[in-house]
């Protein structure tokens, strides 16, 4: 008998499903890819032909131009070569999925990049009990346990209020985590005007065309500092420490990552306001996952595999890791 999953190979250029004769976001443009979620390490424009939710397709199009793309709902499944193929929410980003590989009797799930507690932005990750799991570990060292996201919310707000003659700037990932920043800013009773930096524009436009509301937003380009005194403004990391923010009402720095948990990156960033609020899952929704999905095998991909797959060997589940490149861990 064949090995599990022999029909699945770990490339350096990402996953191919040889079956289906296609790829899982791969680095190099391929003639059929199969895309998890928009962030730029999974989704790379020049492929052939690409098969992706709704929403990822949109993002993609935003970014890297017209594709010549196949939607797929979550849980509607379609044949490719012989694989029966089904996307289910990852909970990571708008339109992020799962992508679950039935094939001879045998299940892979591949998570893509995931989280388990609630996002106002984007469908809760569903569990899909399989025989191998392969899945990401960016967070993957028992260190990262990321608190609650409503009182980092608070702490936001709360230095906000304490000075009301300055702004907070709050640098998050210009693709989901601003503008779920904005919604848990919403559901916490935070109504006033947010500002943004221009490069999350298009991405704000395109939540919200999907449904997502973000209430009241305005640009930063022809706002005054007095404008913007008391306020939050939202832009990339890349611009925190930019000349554009000279622009703003003495801002208090903030940082929204899974990072912030490491003291010594928030300061190289300058971040005066480290919030940890990650689209990933951190330790324990890791090992949570595992033993919820009960896999025969876990491979695990991008990140700090060496503790995860520590941790699936002594739970009895045969774990190895796969040596995926090109893909970055700064999309938190
Ligand atoms: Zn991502
Ligand atoms: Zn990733």
């Amino acid at each position: 008998m064949a090995r599990l999953g022999s029909w699945i190979k770990a490339r350096p250029e990402g996953i191919y499903v040889a079956p289906a004769d296609a790829w899982i976001d791969p680095s190099q443009p391929k003639a059929k890819a199969l895309i998890t979620h928009g962030h730029s390490d999974h989704a790379r424009g020049g492929h052939g032909a690409v098969l992706a939710t709704a929403e990822t397709l949109a993002i993609m199009e935003v970014r890297c131009g017209p594709q010549n793309g196949q939607a797929l709902a979550y849980d509607e499944s379609i044949r490719v070569g012989e694989v029966d193929v089904r996307f289910v929410p990852a909970g990571h980003v708008l339109g992020s999925a799962q992508i679950v590989l039935d094939h001879k009797g045998e299940r892979i799930v591949v998570s893509g990049d995931y989280k388990r507690r609630p996002d106002p932005t984007c469908a809760c990750f569903v569990p899909v009990p399989c025989d191998i799991f392969i899945t990401e570990a960016t967070f993957g060292l028992p260190v990262f346990r990321h608190p609650d996201t409503g009182s980092e919310i608070d702490r936001l707000l709360h230095r906000l209020h304490s000075d009301p003659s300055r702004c907070v700037l709050v640098g998050a990932y210009a693709l989901g985590k601003a503008q779920r920043i904005i919604t848990e800013l919403r559901a916490r009773g935070h109504h006033d005007p947010i500002y943004f930096h221009g490069a999350i524009e298009r991405l704000n436009q395109l939540y919200e065309s999907f449904g997502v509301e973000l209430g009241e937003l305005r640009h930063t380009g022809g706002a005054t500092k007095a404008e913007m005194a008391g306020h939050i403004v939202i832009a990339p990391p890349s611009a925190l420490n930019d000349r554009w923010s000279r622009r703003l009402p003495d801002p208090v720095t903030a940082m929204a990552s899974g990072w912030m948990r490491i003291r010594q990156r928030a300061r190289q960033q300058n971040v005066e306001l480290p919030l940890i609020i990650s689209d990933h899952a951190d330790w324990d929704e890791l090992t949570m996952t595992i033993r919820e999905l009960e896999p025969t095998e876990v491979w695990i991909t991008h990140g700090r595999e060496e503790a995860l797959k520590h941790w699936c060997m002594t739970h009895q589940i045969k774990a190895c890791e796969l040596n995926l490149v090109g893909y970055e861990d700064d999309d938190d």
